[in-house]
């Protein structure tokens, strides 16, 4: 039975009721037994990806992201580098969005031309350069649904529609988006990867990640995450399927919260300027009204200097002064001690991040509680 209803499929898919458990036990077995009449490719084993907890995760999973197929991982980045790994021969050409995800970058920049592999960043804002920048080795295009921390959408169709024309294979990371905002294979993405870390599990408790794409696509790469090894811990396939049921109350109740935290704090004297999605001044608005279903959960806003965006920090109760994102409570980062700590000043600045900007995961608390914690650790900053 196919359902339509994103919450449905959230609950019910990839649930296969063994002896009638409504939650899916933990099989906490590496090895289970060969039969009478299986070969050797019937191994069942923790790193094969292929215990009764990893197959209910994919189920599930591509059920979410309308795939044929998925596939979980030990954590985003092994989604990510697998992936990439599994569908590019050395010699190819990537072509990669600016202001990528800081480990991606640094394994795009740093590692993959160890590999073999060529790689060309481009503004995903900026098509115009994208014809530019291609070689005869072109094979894949990669990007973010939503990046970070300006929060900035690309126009996807024309993302896939380049790729088209160009033979490239559209990839793109959509964690920050989740699922419940946007399934980029329904735009024509060959691959959607997540940092499962995120939203998807939502509990700020596992790492994980997982790609989902046509069988075949899944198929390749899970041949090579069985050899590279980076397999999901079946207790960490117990959280996420557990997490995952509740994905998209998680994932409205935070984006109301961001789109009304946005505009209040656009209000601010202390508040140089807002970046979220919903605001009709943000530059991707168009983009983000057209492609995803909601603005999302993650917001920044610049404030005079790195002092007064540290102080903010210091002074916020509620919200916590810590990396990642996706999880049920409010956390703050600066990206420019954090994510974008090794770019250089200047390109920084050029990229549109300031010293004084403060990066929001925004939880599921009661908005009056985030706005009178915010309002305190403001009135401590200087207008
Ligand atoms: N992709 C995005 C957009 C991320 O923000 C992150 C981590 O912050 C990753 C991938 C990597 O995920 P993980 O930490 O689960 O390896």
């Amino acid at each position: 039975m196919k359902h339509k209803g994103f919450s449905t499929r959230a609950v019910h898919a990839g649930e296969p009721r063994i002896q009638g458990a409504l939650t899916m036990p933990i099989f906490q077995s590496s090895t289970f037994e060969t039969r009478d009449g299986e070969s050797y490719d019937d191994i069942r084993y923790i790193r094969l990806n292929n215990t009764p907890s990893h197959d209910a995760l994919h189920a599930k999973l591509a059920a979410l992201e309308n795939g044929e197929a998925a596939l979980v991982t030990s954590s985003g980045m092994a989604a990510i580098t697998t992936t990439l790994l599994a569908i590019m021969e050395p010699g190819a050409h990537v072509l990669a969005q600016t202001g990528l995800y800081g480990g991606t970058s640094a394994w795009l920049t740093n590692e993959c031309p160890k590999l073999g592999f060529d790689v060309t960043h481009i503004s995903c804002l900026d098509s115009s350069k994208w014809e530019k920048a291609l070689t005869p080795q072109s094979r894949v295009f990669y990007c973010e649904t939503i990046s970070n921390p300006l929060l900035e959408v690309a126009d996807l169709e024309e993302v896939v529609s380049f790729c088209k024309r160009h033979g490239l294979l559209p990839v793109i990371d959509n964690t920050f988006a989740s699922p419940v905002l946007c399934n980029p294979l329904d735009l024509g993405f060959e691959l959607v990867l997540h940092s499962a870390t995120k939203y998807l599990n939502g509990h700020t408790d596992i790492v994980a990640g997982c790609v989902i794409g046509s069988q075949a696509r899944i198929d390749q790469i899970r041949h090579k995450l069985n050899l590279f090894g980076g397999t999901l811990d079946p207790h960490a396939c117990f959280l996420l399927q557990r997490g995952i049921k509740t994905l998209e109350l998680r994932v409205k109740a935070q984006s109301e919260n961001a789109s009304v935290l946005a505009n209040w704090l656009a209000e601010m004297p202390q508040v140089r300027r807002v970046y979220h999605p919903s605001l009709t001044t943000h530059a991707s608005h168009q983009n983000a009204k057209k492609f995803l279903r909601g603005y999302g959960a993650m917001l920044a806003f610049e404030l005079a200097d790195i002092r007064a965006a540290k102080l903010f920090c210091d002074r916020l109760e509620l919200g916590v002064y810590a990396p990642s994102l996706g999880g049920v409570e409010t956390l703050v980062t600066l990206p420019v001690c954090t994510s974008h700590a090794s770019v250089d000043p200047v390109q920084r600045l050029e990229m549109g991040i300031g010293d004084g900007l403060v990066r929001v995961s925004v939880g599921i608390e009661d908005i009056s509680d985030l706005k009178d914690d915010f309002l305190r650790a403001l009135s401590e900053v200087a207008s």
